[in-house]
Order: structure tokens, then C-alpha cells, then sequence
């Protein structure tokens, strides 16, 4: 099957996709690891105007760990999580839950912020955010914004986000500074 017809952008910069994503409104979908766009897009359960590629803004690669937060951007394949030893030392859930994630194709290319957008109620990250008490870290023309994971998350395949927003970052924190999910 075919997608219907849309604009392609493929900025460098994240001001530049903000304003692309501001201007598009409900008309655009951002493109990460299109392993759960893709087949969206090609059965036209979702037919957007405009589709914002993300792939070349190198600021969304980060990957940071330190005592009290694992920060995981917006590029940050399932398959990073896997090869990071601060993730499979500090953050054994995320590990384990990230092992369980398809195949390594998929991990290789999908990535841990787009499982969260997807919300798939299948998915592994969703709940382990939840679990763990994490935040989400959103960014449009207008600025930032954080939302608790259980706040983002409003109903199957469906988030928080306003027309216009994307997610730039998560925000795990430390397992040792949780008790019950709620921060120490
Ligand atoms: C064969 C197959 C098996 C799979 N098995 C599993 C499994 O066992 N467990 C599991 O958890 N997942 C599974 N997945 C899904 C996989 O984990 C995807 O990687 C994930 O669902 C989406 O990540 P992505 O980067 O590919 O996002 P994309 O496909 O690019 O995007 C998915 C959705 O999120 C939006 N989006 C993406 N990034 C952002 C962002 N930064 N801000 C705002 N919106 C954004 C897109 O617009 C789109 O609506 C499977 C996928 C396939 C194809």
C-alpha cells in the first residue's frame, strides 16, 4: 500500500522544525524512526499534509546519565539504550523493558521518544515511564514545557501534545531516588 501525498521537510536545526510544525498545525506529523509512522501513513489511518523528518538535528541525539536523572533525546534508538553501560547499570527496567522491543532491525531504527508519542498500549515504554516516574520534556515555537509521563499520556495511541509540539526529551530518574514512584 501507498501513502496519500505529502510535504517533506527535513531540517537541520530545531527552530527550524519547530516553525515548520507551528505553521503545519493538526497538518503535520513528525518523522523518527518511522517504524510506527510508516505503516500508519501506508494503510492512510493517518494522512497528514506535511511530515517533519527530525533525523538530521543533531541536538536531538543526546544521551546523558548522572546520579539522580537519565536524560534520553528525541533520536535516541531503542538499540542506544542497549549499548549505553550507565542504562544497564543505573537503569536495569529500562534495560530489561527495552530488550522486549520487537527485533533489532526495529531497535536499531525506532526510537525511545517515538514509542512514547505512538503510545501503542502493546509498547514496553509507555509504562516503564509511568513506572518510573519520568517526565516528558515537549518544545514548540512557544517554548518548553514538562508533563508528568502519566499526564502525557491521555488514551490508546493518544498523548498530550498540542498541534504544533513535538517531544524533544525524556527524563528518567535515578531508580535509588524513587520510593513507591514518587521522588525522593
Ligand atoms: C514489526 C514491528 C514490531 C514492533 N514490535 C514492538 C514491540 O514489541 N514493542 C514495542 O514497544 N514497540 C514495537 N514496535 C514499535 C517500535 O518500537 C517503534 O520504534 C515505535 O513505536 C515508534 O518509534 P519510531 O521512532 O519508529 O517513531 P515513528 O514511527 O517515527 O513515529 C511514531 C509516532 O510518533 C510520532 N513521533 C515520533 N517522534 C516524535 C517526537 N519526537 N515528537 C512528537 N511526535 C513524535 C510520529 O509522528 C508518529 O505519530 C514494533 C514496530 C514494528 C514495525
Amino acid at each position: 500500500m501507498k501513502p496519500a501525498g505529502f510535504d517533506y521537510y527535513a531540517p537541520r536545526e530545531l527552530n527550524e522544525a519547530l516553525n515548520i510544525l507551528g505553521d503545519a498545525g493538526e497538518n503535520g506529523r513528525v518523522l523518527a524512526g518511522g517504524q510506527g509512522l510508516m505503516p500508519m501513513l501506508n494503510l492512510r489511518v493517518l494522512s497528514p499534509a506535511l511530515v517533519v523528518d527530525i533525523n538530521r538535528i543533531e541536538t536531538l541525539n543526546g544521551l546523558r546519565a548522572d546520579k539522580d536523572c537519565l536524560t534520553v533525546g528525541a533520536l535516541v534508538r531503542h538499540a542506544d539504550l542497549l549499548r549505553s553501560p550507565d542504562v544497564c547499570v543505573g537503569w536495569p527496567l529500562l534495560k530489561e523493558a527495552t530488550q522486549q522491543v520487537a527485533h533489532m532491525a526495529i531497535r536499531n531504527r525506532g526510537t525511545v521518544c517515538g514509542s512514547i508519542c505512538h503510545n501503542d498500549p502493546a509498547a514496553e515504554h509507555p509504562s516503564v515511564l509511568v513506572t518510573m516516574g519520568g517526565t516528558v520534556v515537549i518544545a514548540g515555537r512557544a517554548g518548553r514545557r514538562e508533563l508528568a509521563a502519566e499526564e502525557f499520556f491521555t488514551g490508546m495511541l493518544s498523548n498530550a501534545l498540542e498541534p504544533g509540539e513535538m517531544v524533544v526529551e525524556l527524563r528518567y530518574p535515578h531508580p535509588q531516588r524513587l520510593v513507591r514512584g514518587r521522588h525522593l
